[in-house]
């Protein structure tokens, strides 16, 4: 007789995944997953995700393989998909681990009650965030809207469940018939795109865990001291495997505390925590905030007089040609590995928001086609929190000057160097803008914020 069907999403894992150990101890699983481009309000993912996800999902498959499994694909809406999957496969329940985007949430509510009116069992659960966002409020029952105080209650609720082992087997219920990977031609046309990401990333759970171990075993000492330079491999690069939920934030938690066991490493460790804090956090605004990709956190942003897009400077900006090293190396980072340093994503946002005085939500679709880690809720949270519009957000007048930055952050210019290698001849340009003059036509147009409530 078939079990439950487990239904993936953002959790591409065996171990410490909720849903699928009691999918596993409830009988022979159907393990799915969907891929849904078309529901309304689906957010399609960009070019650099399809790419992850692609290698993701046949890592997922081969370790359930090796367990006893079959991962089944399927194309389309999840409404109509997943009833039709339960109706080839007669399963007896369909279980999956939650998620916060509005969208998703609409999906998997509507699903739970049809599904339950046909006299299904439905389990929902939490394995992608240490906290739920409703469980986090300030005294008066509120979400809160600044981070400090989120993180020191979120922290106060004690230490997080430990991780779940992975199940050593898997009674894998007879799978139905599954797309094949290869016809979703998820992987980019462009070969020097793809090859980049290759050469920085091998996706799937088992890379995952490495990286892991890796990390808090070597650069977590020295992440507090040097996390801001961008030359130095002294962050964790766990942004995909988080994103995907190759890892999951309890396994992240244990590991980087059972590590910090020397009290030298438990400030490393705690400022390390203090950013999965952030991603919590984000989580947090977006489970409030659905329209968080679309709209103004602070409506008072609406009145902001952005300029209409030039196609010069954003292709410029986007190529890493604008003439100001500290964004290019940037950018070029990102459209080679997927992703950038923490710092460069705030310079190169401050950038083309300020000095290009373009609208954030520009740079967020960019980002969001190329970076490996784009996510519904640190995406456009990031990107509301440099432009001053978001929650808890710089104040928008705090303007990045990419030259200052990069005295302070890549004082002997190795980065820029690294990802620039025609700086200093002819073939560098110019800078786009000045910098100085951008800066303060910034500063004028922000006085239309101010003027409607700042
Ligand atoms: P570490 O410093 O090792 O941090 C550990 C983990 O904490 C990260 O993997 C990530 O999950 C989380 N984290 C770290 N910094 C932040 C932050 N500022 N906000 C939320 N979570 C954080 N992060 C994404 O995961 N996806 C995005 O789409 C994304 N877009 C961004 C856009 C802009 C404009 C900016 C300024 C930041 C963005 N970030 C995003 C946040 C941050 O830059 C990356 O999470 C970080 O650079 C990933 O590197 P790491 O894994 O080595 O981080």
């Amino acid at each position: 007789m078939t079990g439950p069907m487990m239904w993936f999403r953002q959790d591409l894992r065996l171990a410490d995944n909720a849903a699928l150990i009691a999918a596993v101890a409830d009988g022979a699983v159907v393990p799915v997953y969907i891929l849904d481009d078309i529901s309304p309000g689906a957010h399609a993912i960009g070019g650099a995700q399809r790419w992850w996800l692609h290698h993701s999902l046949q890592a997922l498959a081969a370790e359930l393989a090796d367990r006893g499994a079959t991962l089944t694909l399927r194309r389309g809406a999840a409404l109509r998909e997943i009833p039709k999957l339960v109706g080839e496969t007669d399963a007896s329940a369909v279980l999956w681990n939650r998620r916060y985007g509005g969208a998703a949430r609409d999906i998997d509510t509507q699903l739970k009650s049809s599904l339950r009116d046909e006299g299904l069992h439905v389990q929902s659960y939490q394995a992608g965030l240490l906290n739920e966002p409703w469980t986090v409020q300030t005294a008066d029952g509120r979400p809160f809207r600044v981070f400090t105080p989120f993180w020191k209650a979120s922290l106060a609720k004690g230490e997080p469940r430990h991780p779940f082992p992975a199940p050593a087997t898997i009674d894998g219920a007879e799978a139905p018939a599954s797309d094949d990977l290869d016809d979703w031609a998820l992987l980019p046309i462009r070969a020097d795109w793809a090859d980049g990401l290759r050469e920085s990333w091998e996706p799937g759970e088992k890379a995952a865990l490495k990286q892991l171990d890796d990390f808090v075993h070597g650069n977590l000492e020295l992440y507090q001291a040097h996390r801001d330079e961008p030359a130095i491999d002294a962050t964790s690069r766990l942004s995909p495997r988080l994103r995907w939920g190759e890892v999951s934030p309890y396994q992240v938690w244990h590991a980087a505390n059972h590590a910090s066991v020397p009290p030298a490493q438990a400030k490393n460790a705690a400022a390390f925590l203090r950013e999965i804090g952030w991603r919590e956090f984000n989580y947090n605004i977006l489970f409030h905030f659905p329209d968080l990709a679309t709209k103004n956190f602070r409506p008072s942003f609406d009145a902001f007089p952005w300029e209409p897009p030039q196609k010069r400077e954003l292709e410029a900006w986007q190529q890493g040609k604008t003439g100001i090293p500290l964004v290019d190396a940037g950018m070029r980072e990102l459209w080679h590995t997927g992703v950038m340093h923490n710092r460069m994503r705030m310079v190169t946002a401050s950038f083309l928001i300020k000095n290009l005085l373009t609208d954030w939500r520009i740079g967020e679709a960019w980002f969001w086609d190329t970076l490996v880690d784009a996510d519904d809720a640190n995406n456009p949270a990031n990107w509301q929190w440099v432009a001053g519009s978001g929650a808890d957000a710089a104040p928008y007048f705090r303007i990045f000057n990419p030259r200052l930055q990069a005295e302070k952050f890549d004082k002997a210019g190795e980065y820029q160097r690294r990802w620039i290698p025609e700086l200093g001849t002819d073939e560098y340009p110019e800078p786009i803008v000045d910098l100085k003059a951008s800066r303060n036509e910034a500063l004028d147009a922000y006085e239309a914020v101010k003027r409607s409530g700042g």
